[in-house]
């Protein structure tokens, strides 16, 4: 094999797995963001959950205060019944007891309703704690396998950059140039021929180009896509040799019109247009 084409095979395969291992070194701290995220929220609802028991106490605290004060107006209006001269104002005071003993059984009533309401709030709480452990174990071992993970990839990524060196140096100029391009516009710039096809663009080979690419021992780039291609005998045998066009003329001839024309074509592929072609498709190697 083609020296230039071994190495470029070996490196595209250690550059993917760096632009890999890149993404993943640069998603982690993401990963870890949201998963802090997800903890910031759990850490607000146990937050939420206490200051909603606050309040229902404080609230509580403010109803049996209110009760304690219309008792106290309900002994000082029973006091003064006891020394009023006539009946319209015993009336009154009455009144006003009577309506000291309604505003009670509503504070009594808006404290049981409290107590309903403390009841859900510390159920709450106890949920948004349990979530919140759980949640921080887990936060504190996603952390740790990604500090871990960030780590491994770090180690790997400056192996890579060693290989990826060693790997670069030799190679033609030129032909480090269009692999270089290739990865920034396509992400790869190796592709398997494999039944006379580009493997990343699939578009047909010439049999003449497909028998070179066969060889494995020249750069040749796909018309198409441009990619270096390389031929991997383990997928299939190696392909025919080609039959010699003058052969092909001769028989074509003699067949019918579109067997003719395709004959033409191909002798025209094999001949004159080969030349123009080869150019755009061999980069030069110095
Ligand atoms: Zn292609």
């Amino acid at each position: 094999m083609n020296a230039d084409l071994e190495k470029l095979i070996a490196l595209e395969k250690i550059d993917r797995e760096f632009v890999r291992l890149t993404e993943e070194v640069a998603a982690l701290p993401k990963r870890v963001a949201q998963i802090e995220h997800k903890l910031a929220d759990d850490k607000a609802a146990v937050e939420e959950a206490k200051a909603a028991i606050k309040n229902n106490e404080a609230s509580r605290r403010q109803l049996e205060a209110d009760i304690q004060g219309f008792q106290q107006k309900i002994v000082k209006y029973r006091e003064q019944s006891a020394k009023v001269k006539n009946n319209d104002e015993y009336r009154a005071l009455m009144h006003e007891v009577e309506f000291a003993e309604k505003e009670i059984r509503t504070c009594e009533d808006k404290i049981l309703d409290l107590m309903t309401g403390l009841e859900a709030a510390e159920k709450a709480l106890k949920a948004a704690e349990a979530d919140l452990k759980t949640e921080g174990a887990a936060v504190e071992k996603e952390k740790d396998e990604a500090r871990a993970r960030t780590a491994e990839d770090e180690k790997l990524l400056k192996g890579l950059g060693g290989q990826r060196a060693q790997l670069r140096t030799g190679v033609a100029d030129t032909t480090m140039a269009h692999y270089d391009r290739l990865m920034r516009q396509r992400k790869s710039a190796i592709a398997e021929a494999r039944d006379q096809r580009c493997q990343s663009c699939f578009v047909l080979m010439r049999p003449q180009v497909w028998q070179e690419v066969a060889t494995n021992e020249q750069i040749i780039t796909c018309s198409s896509c441009a990619r270096i291609l390389y031929y991997d005998p383990s997928h299939q045998p190696p392909p025919a040799p080609p039959e010699p066009p003058k052969k092909t003329r001769k028989k074509k001839a003699a067949a019918a019109t579109i067997a003719a024309d395709s004959a033409a074509e191909t002798a025209a592929d094999a001949g004159s247009e080969e030349t123009k072609e080869s150019e755009s498709e061999t980069t030069p190697t110095q």
